[in-house]
């Protein structure tokens, strides 16, 4: 590398090395050095200035090197406009208007914020105040998204999560994230879950929605007619783990009955729960016995868990006629039932039959991955001990899922 190539990279391209000020006790360093141009343009009448009014030197953050902090003493010019007579300072590229730290080191800011465990160890390592990384981190954050705007993909699921909690503790505000399947990555966030927060601008502004193709929700009546107005060529996949999940308070319900009315001693430890929620195949045989011999007890639970393991049956059937086959003898048997919630259950399994069905002709799309995402999510409320800003939320789960 050529001596100047190496001074433009460690300075900024319009730079000129002059001397550097080493202090190793402080661990600075300050480099001189100032700008080398013939002319500059005068940005009140956009007229060409030779002549040089006064010189004054600033003092501006740059990124660190081996572990020095770096100040750039620049010594500008000032030059007088021979058309308009006013004086201005001449523009350092790399540095924006009015700004003491270089844009490398806003970005740098924005490294540490991200791989740091905490943004106090970052202005501690940086010899920043809080103020800066914290501003800087979300504006620097905001143009690393620009990087990533596209428009809808062909494959979208999306799920709520909370975010703000009142001082009971009860769950006030919900946020919903749209998760984009083909890149890999969050698409965006919205504050609310209901249809008329999801109608906002930021939805609407992203182009593409026809080509959406698949939509991976769970079993939520509003995600579902937003789906059906917003993107009209997409079919809906209902996720299959809360198909399932939706029989589990039934099952516990109805056990808590059957024990209490048996009398049988309640222990925190019953194996009985985990017996009664697990495919049977994975079984051993002393569980399955166990387990038989508690559901003769009870054969309301008895019907219950087999209807139970009959969905797990179709999860794992291949091919969607076979499951449409099945679901149907399913929900027929279903019908004959005289327990009041069995039926029920049948009546949200009708509702919900085609986007079940899809979840067997799309190769077994699920929302796996927006669960991954909302668990993510989770993990970044608690590690800032909670939001206060949408905005900011916003910026720091797309920033952290891109
Ligand atoms: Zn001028």
């Amino acid at each position: 590398m050529s001596e100047k190539r190496l001074t433009q990279q460690l300075l900024l391209p319009d730079l000129r090395f002059v001397k550097e000020i080493h202090n190793p006790v402080k661990k600075i360093r300050f480099i001189y050095c100032e700008k080398v141009s013939d002319f500059e343009v005068c940005p009140h009448c956009a007229t060409k200035c030779t002549k040089v009014y006064d010189r004054v030197n600033l003092t501006i953050k740059d990124s660190p090197i081996r572990n020095k902090n770096v100040f750039l003493v620049i010594r500008k010019r000032r030059f007088k406009c021979g058309s308009c007579n006013k004086v201005f300072r001449e523009p350092v590229g790399g540095i924006r208007k009015g700004f003491r730290t270089t844009q490398r080191f806003r970005d740098h800011i924005r490294w540490c914020a991200s791989n740091f465990a905490n943004l106090s160890s970052v202005s501690a390592t940086l010899r920043c105040s809080d103020w800066l990384v914290y501003k800087a981190f979300y504006e620097q954050a905001e143009l690393e998204l620009r990087k990533y705007k596209s428009p809808w993909p062909k494959t979208l699921g999306f799920d709520e999560h909370s975010f703000l909690r009142n001082q009971r503790g009860a769950k006030v505000e919900f946020v919903t994230v749209f998760v984009d399947y083909t890149n890999k990555r969050m698409k965006e966030v919205v504050l609310g879950k209901a249809i008329g927060d999801l109608h906002c601008d930021r939805i609407k502004q992203i182009p593409g929605r026809e080509k959406v193709k698949n939509v991976i929700t769970d079993l939520s009546p509003t995600f579902r007619s937003f789906v059906k107005d917003f993107f009209p060529s997409a079919r809906i996949i209902a996720d299959h783990f809360h198909v399932v999940k939706l029989m589990h308070p039934l099952i516990h319900q109805m056990r808590k009955e059957v024990i209490e009315k048996l009398g049988i001693e309640k222990k925190r430890k019953n194996p009985i729960v985990i017996l009664l929620l697990t495919y049977r195949k994975k079984l051993q045989y002393h569980q399955r016995s166990a387990l038989d011999k508690f559901l003769k007890l009870a054969p309301e639970l008895e019907e219950l868990y087999w209807y139970q393991q009959k969905l797990y049956r179709i999860y794992r059937i291949k091919g969607y006629n076979k499951a449409k086959k099945m679901l149907i003898q399913l929900t027929d048997e279903m019908c004959k039932s005289k327990n009041k919630r069995i039926v029920s259950y049948r009546n949200t399994l009708r509702s919900w039959h085609e986007e079940i069905l899809n979840y067997f002709s799309t190769g077994g799309l699920n929302n796996g991955r927006t669960e991954g995402y909302n668990h993510k999510a989770k993990l970044i409320q608690r590690c800032a001990y909670g939001f206060r800003s949408f905005k900011n939320y916003r910026l720091k789960l797309l920033y952290c899922c891109r």
